[in-house]
């Protein structure tokens, strides 16, 4: 599993540009679980599911456009969230879309795992007091770091500081986050 990161170790990041964003393929990979680009999802952007204790992942064929790299770590970072969240013999299977990533305690629980491995809380609070204060510029430059949409970005770090987890951080309103796919077209 993926350790958690040090304050001194995120400083140093931060200071160094070293930080390696956290591959949700290869976490997929080391914990057995399968991944599978799948069409016919409507709305849907991933799914998980159990079955006889091992785990499969779903992903919206879209998310596999380079447009949509960031979003797809997202996607898959969350549907491992459930992966590692859930435990007991039956794990009914997740559907996860712009309509269901925010309305349960599961999906919460899978979004802040994702986000936790993707954003860890100790380098956006290593990032916080390295320059002081948290806006649109210094979302945008999280997002890109550790390589997520910025709105996720903004939804992570205004749901940490809600929650007092980090501190210094001067969260905007966003409360939720609409995931949402893009085309290569533009
Ligand atoms: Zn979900």
């Amino acid at each position: 599993m993926v350790q958690a990161m040090s304050q001194t170790e995120a400083r140093y990041l931060v200071g160094t540009s070293e930080f390696v964003p956290f591959d949700p393929d290869a976490a997929a990979d080391a914990a057995g679980v399968g991944v599978s680009a799948w069409m016919g999802f409507g709305r849907l952007l991933g799914l998980y599911a159990r079955v006889a204790g091992r785990g499969a992942i779903g992903l919206h064929l879209e998310l596999e456009r380079p447009s949509n790299e960031r979003l797809r770590r997202v996607v898959l970072a969350h549907e491992l969230g459930h992966h590692f969240t859930c435990t007991g013999i039956y794990v009914k299977p997740f559907a996860c879309g712009p309509d269901s990533l925010t309305t349960s305690r599961v999906e919460a629980q899978a979004a802040r795992w994702a986000a936790t491995h993707l954003c860890p809380p100790a380098l956006v609070s290593a990032y916080v007091r390295h320059n002081e204060s948290i806006g649109a510029e210094q979302v945008s430059e999280i997002a890109d770091l550790v390589r997520v949409p910025e709105g996720f970005a903004a939804w992570w770090l205004a749901d940490l500081a809600a929650r007092g987890m980090v501190d210094g951080a001067h969260p905007s309103h966003v409360s939720a986050w609409v995931p949402c796919l893009s085309s290569d077209a533009d």
